[in-house]
């Protein structure tokens, strides 16, 4: 007997957490994933023809980025392309000078740059935290104003994770150049939905990272601009030419590289396309859900982000709820041992920490519809007023 399906929907509002592999990116791995095995660095015919899809997949990204091949090192993601710019262009300053140097980013980093630099103090490195309006956006003026004789480095990201708020990154690059000091940019969430161009944004180095456009986990960029000068992290092998040592993960690359040439070809129809969703989403759900708040600038954010502060409620009670209802959603606020700790990013703007408990990002993608949104506004307020009875 057919017995009927009371199961929700499933709707994933959870695309800067990760996103859903591309078909048409899984069908480009498989072959490395099956016949074409061979290792990138071996002479034989296998090695070689590994190689040379590596070697293209290096030309695909850079053609996205608008730099030379040579400039793109492989590595495992975002974590470690963050860890690779800051401590490689550190400890190379360090090596230089034999002391340590000053280093500037920003309050609402992502934890990979944020802890890198924590490290780096370790090490004899001072590091200016630079703080952000209430709409996250970092001032030009205020980087100019940290600048040092012993900068080493600048690190600033192009997009918020939690907020979407699109930093001036090419405004601060203006600054960084005319000081003559490396300017890194995480471009984690923007990767896929917003212009890379290098020399458009003047970066010397960029972080992507595959799973935020369709890609597979565990596998990013480094982009590193000839004369930008490292000591690379990771001793081994000799391969991507020296800088990153270890096997390559040839069917990641090859997914990395197609997913980010997808993504960078649907831009022009999709980015709109979400950002008309988002602002649908925005401003029914900021009318239909008393004391409900925006988080993030209100233009300059990123085309699917919606971040929310929701006022007498505990973000994880509500993810778990809208779970059930079958909706993906996710929250700035972590819940360390029992305790619902705020996010570094809500405190940067200036969220009191009652509030940034109740926080909800709700993060669009390719796989979300009209009928996504609708169906989300449609359970979301309920939901809110009965566990505001709790
Ligand atoms: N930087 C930002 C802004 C991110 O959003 C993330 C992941 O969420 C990372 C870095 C880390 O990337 P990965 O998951 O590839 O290590």
């Amino acid at each position: 007997m057919d017995l009927p399906n009371h199961n929700p929907p499933r709707i994933y509002m959870d695309n800067a957490a990760t996103t859903a592999l591309s078909p048409a990116v899984l069908e480009a791995m498989l072959p490395y994933l099956s016949g074409t095995f061979g290792n990138a660095s071996s002479i034989h015919a296998e090695g070689r023809a590994a190689h040379e899809g590596l070697e293209q997949a290096r030309r695909e990204v850079a053609a996205v980025l608008g730099c030379r091949a040579r400039e793109v090192v492989f590595t495992s993601g975002g974590t470690e392309s963050d860890n690779l710019a800051l401590k490689g262009v550190a400890m190379r300053y360090r090596s230089e000078h034999e002391r340590g140097g000053h280093i500037i980013t920003s309050q609402v980093e992502h934890h990979a740059v944020l802890h890198s630099a924590e490290y780096l103090s370790g090490f004899g490195f001072d590091v200016s935290y630079l703080p952000v309006d209430c709409d996250g956006l970092i001032d030009p003026a205020a980087v100019e104003q940290a600048i040092r004789p012993d900068t080493v480095l600048v690190s600033i990201m192009l997009a918020n994770n939690e907020i979407g708020t699109i930093e001036p990154v090419a405004e601060i690059a203006t600054i960084t150049k005319a000081h003559g000091i490396p300017l890194h940019s995480d471009a984690v969430q923007a990767g896929g939905i917003l212009p890379l161009s290098v020399d458009e944004l003047g970066v010397d180095l960029l972080s992507l990272s595959a799973h935020k456009f369709y890609g597979p986990k565990g596998v990013g960029i480094l982009y590193i601009r000839s004369g930008t000068s490292l000591l690379y992290q990771q001793q081994g092998g000799a391969q991507e030419t020296r800088r990153r040592a270890g096997t390559e993960n040839v069917a990641g690359v090859v997914g990395l590289a197609t997913a980010l040439k997808l993504a960078d070809g649907k831009r022009a129809v999709e980015a709109p396309r979400l950002a008309a969703l988002r602002d649908r989403l925005i401003a029914t759900l900021l009318a239909a859900v008393p004391h409900s708040t925006l988080n993030g600038h209100p233009t300059r954010r990123l085309p699917g982000n919606a971040n929310f502060c929701i006022a007498g409620i505990e973000a994880e009670t509500l993810l778990l709820r809208l779970d059930l209802l079958g909706i993906a959603a996710s929250s700035a606020s972590a819940c360390q041992s029992g305790a619902v700790e705020p996010s570094h990013v809500l405190r940067a703007i200036g969220v009191l920490d009652k509030l940034a408990v109740g926080s909800l990002r709700l993060s669009l993608g390719a796989n979300n519809t009209d009928a996504d949104v609708d169906y989300l506004l449609d359970k979301l307020p309920a939901v809110v007023a009965r566990l505001r009875t709790l």
